[in-house]
């Protein structure tokens, strides 16, 4: 999946939730999405600058509870934990990220560095995903799912701004990248 697929698929899982549950928690859900997005902003940056490949180790759950880990630590150390329910959203989005990418990524990423290294791949190859069927379903059913649920939630005007101006940066960075890389 790429980003909105993501997005919306996260949202969903805890619209659900808290239906399911009938509690409402009052945590950040903007930190929420940018967690669910977290393990691609990894790799496609750090990744792409540092190592010149757009899969690098975001997509590792090890690398994320470790990560999330030495966090918490420094938190508790320095700030007596004030972070700590933010990291943990953090982490839960950035889990569920990894989980809709399970079809799609093989296992020695996922479980990175246990079952050795992976190949990296080159930068711009996931371009090419955004002609597959299946990306292009989920890109738009992802930021449909997240306008039903800003509808249902009654989303300040606040959300709706942020969610459409970063909708529509990534568009446009998308389609310059596939015009420059691949087209
Ligand atoms: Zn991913």
């Amino acid at each position: 999946m790429f980003l909105l697929g993501h997005v919306g698929s996260a949202i969903f899982v805890w619209f659900i939730w808290e239906s399911y549950t009938g509690k409402k928690k009052d945590f950040n859900k903007l930190l929420f999405a940018i967690g669910s997005m977290l393990p691609d902003i990894l790799d496609k940056s750090v990744g792409l600058f540092l190592f010149h490949s757009a899969r690098w180790i975001g997509h590792s759950i090890l690398f994320q509870l470790s990560f999330c880990l030495i966090l918490l630590l420094i938190d508790k150390i320095i700030f007596n934990s004030k972070y700590k329910s933010m990291l943990f959203v953090l982490l839960v989005g950035s889990i569920l990220h990894v989980i809709g990418d399970l079809p799609s990524i093989k296992s020695n990423i996922i479980f990175w560095p246990l079952f050795g290294p992976f190949s990296t791949r080159d930068s711009t190859d996931f371009l090419y995903n955004l002609k597959s069927p299946f990306i292009i379903f989920t890109e738009i059913t992802g930021f449909l799912i997240a306008i039903l649920v800003g509808y249902l939630e009654k989303w300040k005007k606040r959300y709706w701004l942020i969610y459409f101006g970063v909708v529509i940066s990534y568009i446009v960075v998308l389609i310059i990248a596939y015009f420059v890389f691949i087209f």
